[in-house]
């Protein structure tokens, strides 16, 4: 039953696509249809099914020959392999769909996160609301658990930013973060958050040193933190156990 998830996947992701692009410029994500970002020319659906188009048109507009980003397939291959892993981890049911649009607010964060170094409300807002509403039903914690994990999850990084703000008299941590953590909360629970932060903390750390060991005299590269605190919530949502117990090790 994989496959289902895969193809479904991979179709979900190449809307992903357009939220990508679309969502940071306050442009709808339903119409108009797709054009060609060189040459205005709309999409014509035979050359927009999703990683095939890519290679059939060897990653080339079909009316001004101008490349077409690799970042479009790798998307839909990204969406369609969480699709498919959806499956593998919870079957085919309603906790497999909440899972699955958890992974896609995420990778939309990720990538919108790594362009403009802004997190939209549009994504997290409503997302705490569905997390929150899907613990009542096919969630994947209970509601007093999402509602932990919510405020542990806003609290933690609100209480981060106003220390770095009052210790350091400047903005590190950006609202986008605290709203996205509190969405990851609201679906995943306290223990999510904890997992999630400790994750995203190493990985952030560990991309922040490569930065600043490449980066040239008086540059300043900031990091942005909404990937990593992605990377966690799904490493999270896959591996949960096996996290939580590697996690309660490293601290004891
Ligand atoms: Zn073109």
């Amino acid at each position: 039953m994989e496959w289902i998830g895969f193809v479904v996947g991979l179709l979900v992701g190449s809307f992903l696509n357009v939220c990508i692009h679309r969502l940071p410029l306050s442009l709808s994500v339903v119409r108009p249809r797709s054009r060609c970002p060189q040459c205005g020319s709309p999409i014509r659906p035979w050359d927009n099914i999703p990683v095939l188009s890519y290679i059939l048109l060897k990653g080339r507009c079909r009316d001004c020959g101008s490349r077409i980003p690799w970042r479009y397939p790798l998307v839909e291959l990204l969406t369609g392999s969480f699709g498919a892993l959806t499956i593998l981890r919870f079957g085919l049911d309603a906790t497999a769909l909440v899972s699955f649009l958890l992974v896609c607010a995420l990778l939309v964060v990720t990538f919108i996160d790594l362009d403009h170094h802004i997190i939209p409300d549009v994504i997290s807002l409503p997302g705490i609301l569905l997390g929150l509403a899907a613990s009542f039903g096919p969630g994947l914690v209970p509601p007093t658990d999402a509602l932990i994990g919510l405020l542990l999850g806003g609290g933690v990084l609100f209480l981060v930013a106003w220390g770095y703000q009052w210790l350091a008299r400047r903005e590190g941590m950006g609202g986008g973060d605290i709203k996205l953590l509190a969405m990851i909360g609201a679906f995943l629970g306290w223990k999510g958050v904890a997992v999630t932060l400790f994750i995203a903390s190493l990985t952030g750390t560990l991309a922040g040193l490569a930065v600043m060991l490449r980066r040239t005299e008086g540059m300043k590269a900031a990091v942005p933190f909404g990937p990593f605190l992605s990377i966690g919530a799904i490493a999270y949502l896959f591996r949960g156990p096996e996290l939580m117990r590697w996690y309660l090790g490293t601290l004891g």
